[in-house]
């Protein structure tokens, strides 16, 4: 679908503008740009609105500004007589994502990383992210600034929730603060916290007292804290009173026999396949979980692609990977699903049974990409991925977006505003040129509405291909 009359849209621009200066398109990006009017009507389109409720059919959405004025049926909807109108039949509409493990920076083939401030936002935004929580930075400066630039409209991406520096122990890769104790901690906190980050990742390696030292300086700030962890239990970091937990059952060693405290304990995994998701140890972690209110975000995609027997990596990820990193992800991915490294299947299906038993206990699960690792998860495609992902642990399609979407906003307590098809949101909406339920992927999304303007999302994938992993 192509609705961009460019003139049109030169001269909407103003008037947006007065509306909200998080809607304004300030540099010449038109050829990005499928759909932007005052108001907006996207008609007959299937929609999942994001709260888990069924799919309903024919409803007609209207986009006034950057807020969704109405949504409802198409037969007793009143499209206003200036609207630009969408016809939909045949599509589906969902919640812009929440992407919340989304990095903006990328590692991947061998040993390489890089800054994505141009590539990854646009592929984020592409792929029907709207809003993303970085989750540890490499380039706590590059974030702050790149928030800026994107909510200045100079730059296309999504709505962004940076973070600090990652904090780990003594141990950990040479671009986190590797801490000394819990001073360190609260310095290291008290600085970036002022200087303006929304939320800090703790890492594999710290030590309970750094970690409550971290979370205590942060909640003194009004910001967040969430963990990949090892040394420490998921028990542990709910006491401490940590806000999030990252890669559900792959980062909990707490159910290791020989775990000790402050230690992390090689191979913690290896034996969870005999795991029981319904005793009484994963029932306790879940209880503290829920009963703090600490919600567990999904990566299921960055342990896929280590998983032996997986089918191979869409092609579509080669793609728009710069060639020679490429090259390097394809035999990585080959090799390391054939033999060392590869992470046993019967691990991983139980890590999708983990998910699944702390959403049926009441927990709140929400998603994200990691594009880390060695890279076969690249930023908005991993998103995509994840949606598969979560279909095949089983849960139903209206769970699985409300998982990506008004999951995450809830964890970032932005609920309010976006995470869901409603009346009265900022309307970011994703369309996808199918059935949805029938196709069971998200690669059709071909308009991403952020803030109430409507990206082409193939021309920003086309605008990236081959410089993804490099800039
Ligand atoms: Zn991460």
């Amino acid at each position: 679908m192509r609705l961009h009359p460019a003139a049109a849209v030169a001269t909407l621009t103003l008037a947006v503008l007065a509306i909200t200066p998080a809607s304004t398109v300030a540099q010449d990006f038109d050829e990005f740009v499928a759909v932007h009017a005052p108001v907006i009507a996207l008609t007959h389109a299937k929609v999942i609105d994001g709260t888990g409720a069924p799919a309903m059919s024919d409803q007609t959405i209207i986009i006034e500004g950057d807020r969704i004025s109405a949504v409802g049926p198409s037969g007793s909807a009143r499209v206003p007589a200036n609207a630009e109108v969408v016809d939909l039949t045949g599509h589906t509409v969902i919640p812009g994502l929440v992407g919340l493990h989304n990095h903006s920076y990328y590692t991947g083939g061998n040993g390489r990383a890089a800054q994505l401030s141009f590539s990854g936002s646009r592929l984020y935004l592409a792929s029907g992210v709207t809003t993303i929580r970085t989750t540890g930075a490499q380039q706590p400066y590059t974030e702050l600034n790149l928030k800026q630039e994107i909510d200045a409209g100079r730059v296309i991406g999504p709505t962004m929730f940076t973070t600090g520096p990652y904090l780990t122990g003594e141990q950990g890769p040479s671009t986190m603060t590797l801490l000394e104790g819990p001073d360190q901690a609260r310095r290291v906190v008290r600085y970036w916290s002022e200087e303006g980050v929304d939320w800090f990742k703790a890492y594999t390696w710290i030590s309970r007292a750094e970690l409550g030292a971290a979370i205590e300086e942060a909640h003194r700030h009004g910001v967040k804290v969430t963990a990949h962890l090892c040394s420490v239990g998921y028990r542990e970091a709910v006491a401490l009173g940590i806000d999030n937990l990252e890669h559900g059952l792959f980062a909990n060693s707490e159910y290791d026999p020989n775990k000790q405290p402050d230690d992390c304990p090689s191979g913690f995994r290896n034996d969870y396949a005999a795991l029981d998701v319904n005793g009484p140890e994963v029932q306790a972690t879940f209880r503290d979980m829920i009963d703090n209110g600490v919600a567990m975000t999904s990566t299921l995609v960055v342990y896929e692609i280590s998983v032996s027997g997986r089918p191979p990596i869409d092609e579509r990820v080669f793609d728009v990977l710069a060639p020679e990193i490429a090259e390097e992800v394809r035999a990585i991915s080959i090799a390391r699903r054939a033999g060392r490294g590869a992470i046993d299947p019967a691990v991983y299906a139980k890590a999708l049974e983990y998910e699944r038993a702390f959403v049926a206990a009441g927990g709140l699960l929400a998603a994200g990409v990691d594009p880390t690792g060695y890279g076969a998860a690249p930023p908005g495609f991993g998103d995509q991925r994840n949606y598969e992902l979560l279909l095949e642990a089983g849960f139903t399609a209206p769970e699985v977006v409300q998982i990506m979407s008004l999951n995450g906003a809830k964890v970032l307590g932005i609920e309010g505003e976006t995470g869901s098809v409603e009346a009265g949101k900022i309307a970011d909406l994703v369309v996808i040129d199918a059935d949805l339920e029938a196709v069971g992927n998200l690669h059709d999304t071909s308009i991403v509405f952020r803030h109430g303007i409507g990206w082409d999302s193939p021309k920003l994938i086309e605008s990236v291909r081959g410089i993804v992993g490099i800039r």
